[in-house]
């Protein structure tokens, strides 16, 4: 797919209800006091929003390197340093499977502490965080706000609309929370981003096709994951020039009967699947 293409697919792919979205989130984002951005560490770049700070304007910020059991923690760890240095507050989260969350519970009361010494100082009393998960589709939205929660008020893999009205939890003495994530979309402007983001399901095939997606995946683990590209697919390099070759070596390592002709699309979407699955772990794709 050419530049002229994502470009085209961009434009036709942000429709007014994601739009709407935003300008929700900017309505409700006066009401709260802290930020929490989630983002898929394994793509710490392609899964931030573009010009979060637009809508956030100058909340407390707090970025989610959320799925970190799936990524690459020395190459995440180098971005970890590049957003701290930029003054965000990151923290390393594996909603899924551990109790991270209580390190979100632990940032928001120091960032609330300094807030409300402040505020003692004018002589005003003490105030309660109100927090909003934000990010872009499938990056552990909802399974964050469950286990902050301590129950399921969010349906993990469904798709909430929007955040409509303010309406929280208690999660603590300190600490509220609103109760539907904001999801906004990421607007993508390069191929690079839209392949990064498909490779993680975080936008659909409709946008590009498995093949695509595919590839993209293959030419990752070629560049920065030989180990990987032999173990899951059986070949020892990628090349455009020989997809053909390649694709049916990985058909007969896969088991995917070939009949004359390679399947495409199935062996594509195994590859993509490969990684939905979490069959492949230490992986990072986006590069400082
Ligand atoms: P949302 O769209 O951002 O609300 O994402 P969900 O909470 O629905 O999660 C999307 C998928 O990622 C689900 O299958 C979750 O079980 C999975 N998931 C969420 N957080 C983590 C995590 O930290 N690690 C792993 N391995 N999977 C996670």
């Amino acid at each position: 797919m050419n530049n002229e293409n994502i470009n085209k697919t961009n434009i036709n792919w942000y429709p007014g209800h994601m739009a709407k979205t935003r300008r929700e989130i900017t309505d409700v984002i006066s009401l709260i006091d802290v930020v929490i951005e989630v983002i898929d560490s394994r793509i710490p770049y392609s899964s931030r929003i573009p010009d979060l700070n637009k809508v956030t304007r100058e909340k407390q910020n707090i970025i989610v390197f959320n799925k970190y059991d799936l990524c690459d923690k020395e190459e995440t760890n180098k971005w970890i340093s590049k957003y701290q240095n930029e003054g965000y507050i990151c923290i390393t989260c594996d909603s899924k499977n551990s109790n991270d969350y209580k390190k979100v519970i632990s940032e928001v009361n120091v960032l609330m502490n300094k807030v409300n010494q402040k505020r003692s100082l004018k002589g005003l009393l003490p105030k309660k965080a109100k927090c909003l998960v934000i990010g872009v589709p499938n990056v552990g939205k909802s399974t964050l706000i469950n286990k902050l929660a301590g129950r399921n008020i969010v349906g993990v893999g469904n798709k909430p609309g929007v955040t409509k009205q303010l309406s929280t939890i208690k999660i603590n003495e300190f600490m509220d929370l609103v109760d539907t994530p904001g999801i906004l979309w990421p607007k993508f402007n390069s191929q690079e981003l839209a392949l990064n983001l498909a490779s993680m399901t975080i936008i659909k095939e409709e946008i590009l096709t498995i093949e695509e997606v595919a590839i993209h995946i293959l030419k990752k683990l070629d560049m920065y994951y030989k180990d990987i590209l032999k173990k899951e697919f059986g070949i020892s390099y990628y090349n455009d020039d020989e997809v053909e070759e390649l694709f049916e070596i990985i058909s007969k390592y896969k088991n995917i009967p070939v009949n004359g002709e390679v399947n495409y699309e199935r062996v594509s979407t195994l590859i993509v699947n490969t990684i939905k699955q979490e069959k492949i772990k230490n992986i990072t794709f986006d590069r400082l």
